[in-house]
């Protein structure tokens, strides 16, 4: 019997847990791929947004902009990196500038400090290499860029390390409401019985929803797609380069990441369905385009890779939180299309409130530990630094990801912290090794290796991303068996 189940591991069901594990309850998240951060959590503009652009009196907005006021304290516990390098809302003529005017007062009643209205010189000033047709630009100080699926790990690696346990490969598909507590169950009969439900389950929730009786909302997808551009594309940029936002959302931007790469995204595809993360070359060609508007200077046409991910928006027009007006032992976090990243600290707190006031009894942990332990990267170590590691472990010397010099010990150490079965993506997005220009076509095989030997998962189960990704089928040499 648990106190509270959370469906869905990304970076929302992840906030939530990490916030629940400060008190003494038995929490659960059951998540149905085969790592956090599957979701939307994973493939984002990784931007935290300063908050002007939520409609004034939405949730959306109080949670945006109490988030990224909480980002740098969250940021500094788990050891997620967060730069602060500001935005701009770019102009292009006089209806571009009416809505940047527009944004800046929404900005203003949101309660987002420091907004500026610039001119093209003072833009200039901000950020060199601007298109000839930029008018002027709304910045705002408080806008920062941040690492999504880190700050998803982080949170469930210290939910887990205060007594959070986690369920992976498990897809909740029937939910049984009993008089005092709720059963969830999977296809295989798998059953978690518990007091309360946290639905964090992001394209999904609106079916969670309804399998707990409330079916006062639904949910579409609506896919964005990008573009990574070479390590040398980020010596253009240095902000988070938006434009005027379309009837579809935020619209295009340009911006570094914090690994030192830089990005041209998204595309808005409406109705796009709840599961398919293609990119196709329209998309491509578009987002080319729309960043040669705001940055001509920047070398779009060399990419690392794409991708895309789905935001999850609700027919409400807005976040979906707090207890279900039908199912009092359910507590919404639904419907979080974009900026849910920059909002989840603010939505974990809500959330927890939520469940006090359901007749959760909060008691503190006097042993919670707020504090994620993180070893420096290899690549960011000094020489003296990664002599020091290698004198300590050897495996510090074995070099298996080159273009992101990522270690064994590395990969090793990020294997055992893997909360499911590791996965060659997983490993990805702990270490970055296979982030880099050859996309892993080098230290992939290695990684799997490394995956099987400290893993305990053998070399033809290895997914690339968990479900039915393996990626080799057998084995082509006898004497190997
Ligand atoms: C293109 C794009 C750009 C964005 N840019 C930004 C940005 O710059 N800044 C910002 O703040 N926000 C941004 N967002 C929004 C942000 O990414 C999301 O709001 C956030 O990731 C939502 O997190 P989540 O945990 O609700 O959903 P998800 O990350 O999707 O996680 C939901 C999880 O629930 C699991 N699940 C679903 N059904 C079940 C089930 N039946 N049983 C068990 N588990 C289940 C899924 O497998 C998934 O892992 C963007 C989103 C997109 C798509």
């Amino acid at each position: 019997m648990y106190d509270v189940v959370v469906i869905g591991a990304g970076v929302i069901g992840c906030a939530i847990a990490r916030r629940l594990s400060a008190y003494k309850v038995r929490v659960a998240v059951l998540e149905a791929g085969a790592d956090v951060a599957m979701g939307a959590s994973r493939a984002n503009s990784a931007i935290v947004h300063a908050g002007y652009d939520c409609e004034p009196g939405t949730a959306m907005a109080r949670v945006n902009v109490a988030g990224n006021a909480m980002f740098d304290e969250w940021c500094r516990e788990l050891s997620v990196p967060l730069k602060r390098i500001g935005s701009l809302v770019l102009a292009f003529d006089e209806a571009d500038m009416a809505q940047v005017r527009k944004l800046y007062d929404n900005g203003m009643k949101n309660g987002v400090p420091g907004l500026e209205i610039l001119t093209r010189e003072q833009t200039l000033e901000k950020q060199p290499g601007l298109a000839d047709s930029v008018v002027g630009a709304l910045w705002a100080p408080t806008g920062a860029i941040t690492c999504p699926y880190e700050m998803t790990i982080a949170c469930a690696e210290n939910a887990h390390d205060n007594g959070v346990e986690f369920y992976f490969d498990f897809s909740a598909e029937k939910i049984t409401t009993l008089r005092d507590a709720v059963e969830v169950e999977n296809d295989k009969n798998c059953i978690f019985r518990s007091r309360y439900v946290v639905n964090a389950a992001g394209v999904h929730a609106d079916e969670i929803s309804r399998l707990m009786g409330d079916d006062s909302f639904t949910i579409k997808g609506r896919k964005g797609e990008y573009v990574l551009l070479d390590r040398a594309a980020s010596a253009f940029v240095q902000r988070v380069v938006f434009q005027a936002p379309g009837p579809l959302g935020k619209g295009v931007l340009v911006s570094p990441t914090v690994d030192g790469n830089a990005f041209v995204g998204p595309t808005a595809v409406d109705d796009s369905g709840k599961e398919d993360t293609s990119v196709s070359q329209s998309g491509i060609d578009a987002l080319r385009a729309a960043g040669a508007k705001s940055m001509p200077g920047v070398p779009f046409g060399r990419p690392i890779t794409s991708f895309a991910g789905i935001r999850a928006v609700p027919s409400t027009g807005d976040f979906i939180l707090g207890r279900s007006q039908v199912n009092p032992r359910l507590i919404q976090a639904a419907g979080i299309s974009s900026p849910g990243l920059s909002s989840a600290p603010a939505i974990a707190q809500e959330t927890v409130e939520a469940l006090r006031q359901a007749g959760l009894q909060l008691i503190p942990r006097g042993d919670y530990d707020p504090i994620r332990k993180k070893e420096k990267p290899f690549r960011e170590m000094s020489m003296q630094e990664r002599e020091a590691a290698i004198a300590k472990d050897a495996r510090y010397g074995r070099i298996i990801c080159r273009c992101e010099t990522v270690t064994e010990a590395e990969i090793v150490r990020a294997i055992e912290r893997t909360l499911g079965a590791p996965t060659l993506d997983g490993v990805k997005r702990r270490t970055r090794a296979g982030m880099g220009r050859c996309q892993g076509g080098f230290c992939a095989p290695r990684v799997m290796e490394l995956i099987a030997k400290h893993g305990g998962v053998p070399m033809e189960k290895i997914t690339k991303n968990g479900g039915c990704s393996r990626l080799i089928v057998g084995r082509t040499r006898q004497e190997e068996k």
